[in-house]
């Protein structure tokens, strides 16, 4: 089941299925079929994703019941008929948004892909530990929406990464009950800004919050694809193109840290919540090699087989100052 975030309008935005060639309101699919079935007179409101992560497995099974609602084709019979209108969109109708666009946490691995560890390092030694660090929800945006940097941004880079979302709550949570804790796949580029890798730092650190933490850094999307439709998460093909060009392509090669042990290594020090992203980091061809930094209206595309593609044009904004 593909889940994504999405505003018709100048309506509320909210959580949706795709189904098929359309989009499909969450909230209005279960209210009807519930109201329908008689299972009571409950009023309940996904506001959006990690309302929907947080109720757990009950959410997902109204969804899912929803879904083969749409199957069997009931939403055009009877009574439900009616609603029918409400519940499905045209998605080239409607604003898809960030799948998540508060998460409590997003975690990112830095060097998980032997090939990216080569080019950033000039070595293929392996970190000995999962190497993380955080992005503010401020870096969210959505597909279609612009990374917008300030004139001063010289070193634009880009870097696909398979996304984790966290559904089930956990803290020390060992590896063979890891996959448990997942709800899902999304895709995250981990837009950087290369002048603070700290090459050229006298005091030799990565200044890890400018390079990685700035406002529209986190493009994520274009939907959560549940868990049960990816049947191993370590070998999707990751690509990204620029321009119509393909700078990144995965094929063939294995993350450095599996999911199960990411998450048992996070998980000893912080508690993941759901809504939580942990990415997976990146495989070779990012700007830091090839010296092709992104510039004002570049089109970076970033494609995970089984979950989609996510576009993003590249925008610079002026630095003045906004009393927002
Ligand atoms: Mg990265």
């Amino acid at each position: 089941m593909k889940l994504a975030m999405f505003k018709p309008g100048r309506e509320k935005s909210r959580p949706g299925i795709l189904w098929k060639e359309k989009i499909a309101d969450l909230n209005a699919a279960c209210l009807s079929l519930e109201k329908q079935r008689s299972e009571g007179k409950t009023e309940f409101l996904w506001e959006d994703l990690i309302d929907f992560l947080e109720e757990g497995e009950r959410a997902e099974r109204r969804a899912r019941l929803a879904l083969a609602a749409f199957e069997k084709g009931s939403l055009d019979r009877g009574p439900l008929a009616k609603g029918r209108s409400k519940i499905f969109f045209d998605p080239a109708k409607v604003r898809l948004l960030a799948p998540l666009s508060k998460p409590p946490k997003i975690l990112c691995l830095a060097r998980n892909y032997v090939s990216h560890v080569q080019e950033v390092t000039g070595s293929v030694a392996r970190p000995p530990d999962p190497l993380l660090f955080m992005k503010p929800t401020t870096a969210i945006i959505g597909p279609d929406d612009a990374i917008v940097v300030p004139p001063f941004c010289r070193k634009l880079d880009h870097e696909v990464e398979l996304a984790v979302v966290i559904g089930r709550p956990g803290r020390f949570i060992p590896e063979d009950a890891a996959m448990n804790h997942v709800a899902g796949y999304t895709i995250l580029n981990d837009v950087s800004d290369r002048d603070y890798t700290g090459k050229k730092d006298s005091h030799r650190l990565i200044n890890w919050f400018f390079m990685k933490g700035q406002d529209t850094f986190a493009p994520m999307g274009p939907c959560l694809v549940l868990k049960d439709e990816i049947s191993d998460p370590h070998k999707l093909r990751l690509r990204l193109w620029v321009n119509g060009q393909l700078r990144q392509d995965s094929e063939g090669e294995k993350m450095i840290f599996k999911i199960p042990q990411i998450l048992s290594r996070v998980s000893q020090f912080v508690t993941l919540k759901p809504g939580d992203i942990v990415s997976t980091g990146t495989p070779v061809g990012t700007s830091f090699s090839t010296k092709q930094y992104l510039k004002a209206g570049d089109v970076v595309e970033c494609e995970i087989e089984g979950i989609g593609r996510l576009r993003n044009v590249v925008r610079v904004e002026e630095a003045v100052y906004r009393n927002v």
